[in-house]
């Protein structure tokens, strides 16, 4: 069985990665925005018949990459609480980036059912995941949204990044005219895929 999901968590811990976010993740991304390698290969969730894998969703694990934002401890649902570690804005910028990334590497389309939070997990998919909330809360929102709504948000941000990332490997031209124009093509395609719904 080859990768073919990715499950984006919040930690419930502090903003920094400790050993149980590298047990548990594939990556993490710290709230200053530095990224942290976990235990385990995202090749380790082909198989987990043999319990060398990153435990991260609920009966979900297999063919399953686990990435993760460091924040949330103390946070709280209802009345919705950020806590004193909250997600930042450059840490969401790193993550989104880090996702497009992996989608990239291992051929994962960008689909509710393919790359989804894990409080989409139980709705889209239908596996029993005992109350988890992230990722329905980010920074700007007054209180956690819809699981699907913010899901549909984050994966047009990572859409968005993946037109960015494809602008900067197109050959640079002589002409500054061709690169303007370029540049205006990039951001046109990009704007489309914020608007663009799957
Ligand atoms: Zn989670």
């Amino acid at each position: 069985m080859s990768l073919r999901r990715i499950v984006m968590h919040w930690s419930a811990g502090g903003h920094t990665a400790n050993s149980s976010d590298k047990r548990h993740y594939h990556e993490i991304v710290e709230g200053d925005g530095n990224r942290v390698e976990g235990d385990h290969l995202p090749e380790a969730n082909n198989s987990t018949a043999d319990g060398r894998y990153a435990a991260h969703t609920r009966a979900f694990n297999t063919g399953a990459i686990g990435l993760s934002m460091a924040a949330m401890s103390g946070a709280k649902e209802r009345p919705f609480k950020k806590g004193k570690y909250p997600i930042t804005p450059v840490q969401l910028n790193v993550f989104v980036e880090m996702v497009a990334e992996y989608a990239d590497t291992y051929n994962i389309d960008i689909t509710r059912e393919t790359i989804l939070s894990h409080a989409e997990v139980e709705i889209t998919h239908d596996v029993k995941q005992k109350g988890k909330w992230d990722i329905t809360w980010l920074p700007g929102m007054v209180k956690p949204g819809h699981p699907i709504e913010v899901g549909d948000h984050l994966r047009e941000l990572i859409k968005s990044k993946q037109a960015e990332n494809f602008e900067e490997s197109m050959p640079k031209m002589a002409s500054s005219d061709i690169d303007s124009f370029s540049e205006k093509l990039a951001s046109h395609i990009s704007e489309f895929l914020k608007t663009y719904k799957t």
